[in-house]
């Protein structure tokens, strides 16, 4: 597995940077966000290194719909409300204008009552 040396996130995946994880499988790991915008936030990433949706390899369709599709699933078990009357954001920040500021690609999972922060 790729793993860059200063990276934020391959060093949560790597146990380096302590966290509190949501989920893990083989290729995708959650945590929870450390300055979140809402009552529930936590972000799902690829295991692998990739740093945003245009790199040289980026994240599959089949890996980047198995992280969405992992997200209601782990929203509810984080505390979100189900079905309509709850749910959650789903949120993906990419490249400088997309606001990203740290280049290991992630999906943003937020959810709870409203209001949030941002
Ligand atoms: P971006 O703006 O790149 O989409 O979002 C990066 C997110 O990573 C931010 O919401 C930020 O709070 C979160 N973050 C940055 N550093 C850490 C860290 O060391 N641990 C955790 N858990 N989250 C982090
Ligand atoms: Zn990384």
């Amino acid at each position: 597995m790729e793993n860059h040396e200063n990276c934020i996130f391959c060093k949560i995946v790597a146990g380096i940077i302590p966290c509190q994880k949501v989920y893990e499988d083989d290729e995708v790991f959650g945590f929870k966000d450390i300055n979140p915008a809402a009552p529930i936030h936590f972000l799902l990433i690829p295991k692998r290194h990739i740093t945003t949706l245009e790199a040289d390899a980026p994240l599959d369709a089949q890996l980047l719909g198995r992280m969405m599709a992992l997200a209601p699933r782990l929203a509810v078990e984080q505390g979100c409300r189900p079905g309509r009357e709850g749910g959650f954001r789903l949120s993906l920040n990419n490249g400088a204008d997309g606001g990203q500021e740290v280049y290991h690609t992630h999906l943003h999972v937020m959810g709870g009552p409203r209001p949030w922060n941002k």
